[in-house]
């Protein structure tokens, strides 16, 4: 049977890397508020992790709306690899007057977290540092099925600049198949014409597994997902996480129904190294660079 956390997945190199060290992930949700991101976490949790290091940290919302960046951890381990696990919250925005202002904190906290990691690095007794860079930004879009709104582009434009950024489908069940396919097609071709920078997973030709797995993860993208933490019994008997429906149950985990297990597997199973290695040599780098240049003048 297939490990839940797919970090034993890794090519031995990179599991040797690992292994040693241990891995910090930090995962971004970012969007309107209502689209499911909480629920997106959770799901996420309940479906890949295996033992909590700490069950009360569960992902949980104190408001019904997330108003301020909210912080949760957990330490993932399975076979002796850890992952230490941080999700960043971001206050929903498309509510307010000004949206402009809205996604000004979640710019911030990305950079900050830059800013954080250089002054630690240019200490001259350079210990174990605090490290909350953000290595994935998951940016949700409602499911309108038109197109990609002006909010968004502008938002993603920031954001892409910043850090790794992955565009999902929010609540692929309330789309029908063809609707969503239309959508897919429209927004990655807003996208390819705002010259949108996406995370594109790598594709390694010298295992043509592996590269055919990246090349379907990358025309996947954007990635639908359903979120739900309950479990529903199916027709033919099977009990899944899903949603309920007059017509049978949009399953978290049906490859026909979402994307879900397509962005579990890039972000926990086969890119997350992958992740974290161009935050600090793309993204890091660039906001270290930039600085430099700044603060000559
Ligand atoms: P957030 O504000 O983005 O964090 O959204 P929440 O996770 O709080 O979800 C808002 C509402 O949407 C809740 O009632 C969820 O049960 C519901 N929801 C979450 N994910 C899905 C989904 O995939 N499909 C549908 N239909 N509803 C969802």
């Amino acid at each position: 049977m297939s490990s839940p956390i797919g970090i034993s997945h890794l090519p031995e190199q990179r599991r040797k890397i690992v292994s040693k060290r241990g891995a910090s992930f930090t995962l971004m949700v970012c969007g309107e508020s209502g689209l499911g991101k909480t629920t997106f976490v959770n799901t996420l949790f309940s479906t890949s992790v295996k033992s909590y290091a700490d069950n009360k940290r569960r992902h949980a919302k104190q408001t019904s709306q997330t108003v301020e960046i909210e912080v949760s951890k957990a330490e993932l381990e399975e076979r002796g690899f850890k992952i230490r696990l941080t999700v960043v919250d971001t206050p929903g925005f498309g509510d307010y007057v000004n949206n402009r202002e809205a996604w000004t904190p979640i710019v911030e906290f990305i950079d900050d977290q830059h800013e954080s990691y250089m002054i630690q690095e240019q200490q001259p007794h350079r210990g174990e540092k605090i490290d909350m860079r953000v290595h994935a930004c998951l940016y949700f879009i409602r499911p309108t099925g038109h197109s990609l709104k002006p909010l968004d582009v502008e938002v993603m434009k920031k954001l892409s600049s910043r850090v790794n950024l992955i565009p999902v489908i929010a609540k692929a069940d309330t789309l029908s198949p063809e609707n969503l396919a239309g959508f897919k097609t429209r927004i990655r071709e807003v996208i390819t014409a705002q010259n949108i920078k996406v995370y594109c997973p790598p594709i390694e030709e010298d295992d043509p597994e592996m590269a055919a797995q990246a090349r379907d993860l990358i025309a996947s993208m954007p990635y639908s997902v359903i979120g739900s933490e309950t479990d529903v019994q199916t027709s033919d008997g099977r009990v899944v996480k899903g949603r309920q429906y007059l017509w049978g149950v949009a399953e978290v985990e049906n490859e026909n129904h979402c994307d879900f297990v397509k962005l579990r597997d890039l972000l926990i199973r086969v890119d997350m190294l992958d992740l974290v290695h161009s935050t600090e040599e793309q993204h890091y780098e660039a906001y270290r660079q930039q600085q430099m240049e700044t603060r000559k003048f």
